[in-house]
């Protein structure tokens, strides 16, 4: 045999005490059963039980950020195909079919590119004749 404690409380008409046990009282919150008072009104929890609530919220918000990350992920993925693209097209000579073989990594992206453009910048100095742009030459003095 379970013990189950009494839960006391009122009706919501007359305002009487109602005495259940736990457990009709717990089945009664969430099967909203109804039941009666002494003085005889009907009556039912239409509300959720507050523990109920709080897990639906706490469901709703799980669900929330994953749809988010998920979201997130996607806009990511997508920057990063972009970004591909763009790092391809920054890594060839516009005027022949050279590419830089420098790597740009996912953690170094400024880095990455820095040395990609100091690449494709001797290359079209060496290969194409073309001049060292100024700060170029400025930094190549000053190392
Ligand atoms: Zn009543
Ligand atoms: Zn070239």
């Amino acid at each position: 045999m379970m013990a189950y404690n009494d839960v006391n409380f009122t009706c919501c008409v007359c305002g009487i005490a109602i005495t259940m046990p736990e457990g009709l009282y717990q089945q009664r919150v969430t099967d909203h059963g109804e039941f009666y008072c002494v003085n005889g009104h009907r009556q039912r929890f239409t509300q959720k039980d507050k523990k109920e609530q709080e897990i639906a919220r706490l469901r709703e918000e799980v669900r929330a950020r994953d749809s988010l990350i998920e979201t997130f992920r996607s806009e990511a993925n997508e920057l990063w195909d972009e970004r591909e693209g763009l790092i391809a097209l920054l890594r060839e000579c516009p005027l022949c079919d050279w590419r830089s073989s420098k790597r740009i990594p996912r953690g170094g992206v400024r880095a990455g590119v820095e040395r990609v453009h100091q690449q494709l910048v001797d290359h079209l100095a060496h290969d194409h004749g073309l001049p060292v742009p100024q700060e170029q030459r400025l930094l190549e003095a000053g190392a």
